[in-house]
């Protein structure tokens, strides 16, 4: 199963991601997580992408499209992958596509987490307040406004790319955490 989930911050995507990897194992590749562990480990890509990030800016293309191409290969991705804030642009799925080619590799589905704007800052207010270690540094209401306004430049394109592949499904992610899991389960036993 190779899927991707799309949503803006806060819309659930780890959440539902962590579901599907404990019942069926497949590996969540959040580029977000990978990024934050390399300004945690303090590596030549972290420190170039760590004010971006804190800023609540995207990274270059380049540097999440790399992660992936060399994640998707590891073993932990054979059962199958979920795709948790990559792609990001119209850049980013067209890169994901030719990858996954020369890998002969296909993506099965990618579903939209909708959800009600105004209310995703109570939902980053909470998760800044759950977060082990303490919250991220983008996990404040400026840099989520950046984020959001980030988000909305460019998800018309991305809907339109899977839209046009007929892989696109939406789910509504205002609803109970387990309801909304068993409706991308849903999804997924159709595919
Ligand atoms: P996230 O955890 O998905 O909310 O991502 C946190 C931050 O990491 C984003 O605000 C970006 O700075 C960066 N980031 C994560 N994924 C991507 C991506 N696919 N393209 C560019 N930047 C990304």
């Amino acid at each position: 199963m190779k899927l991707i989930l799309l949503g803006p911050p806060g819309a659930g995507k780890g959440t539902q991601a962590k579901c599907l990897v404990d019942d069926f194992g497949y590996a969540q590749l959040s580029t977000g997580d990978m990024l934050r562990a390399a300004v945690a480990a303090g590596s030549e890509m972290g420190l170039k992408v760590k004010d971006i990030m804190d800023r609540g800016d995207l990274v270059p293309d380049e540097v999440v499209v790399g992660i992936i191409s060399e994640r998707i290969e590891q073993d932990d991705c054979v059962k199958g992958f979920i795709l948790d804030g990559f792609p990001r642009n119209g850049t980013q799925a067209a890169a994901l596509d030719a990858m996954l080619d020369e890998k002969g590799m296909k993506l099965d589905s990618v579903i939209s987490l909708e959800v009600i704007e105004e209310d995703l800052f109570g939902r980053i207010e909470q998760r800044a307040k759950e977060t082990v270690g303490g919250p991220r540094a983008d996990d404040n209401v400026e840099a989520l406004k950046k984020r959001l306004k980030v988000y909305h430049e460019q998800p018309a394109p991305l809907i339109k790319y899977y839209g046009d592949q007929g892989v696109l499904k939406t789910v509504d992610g205002m609803a109970e955490i387990d309801a909304v899991s068993a409706e991308i389960k849903q999804i997924l036993a159709d595919v």
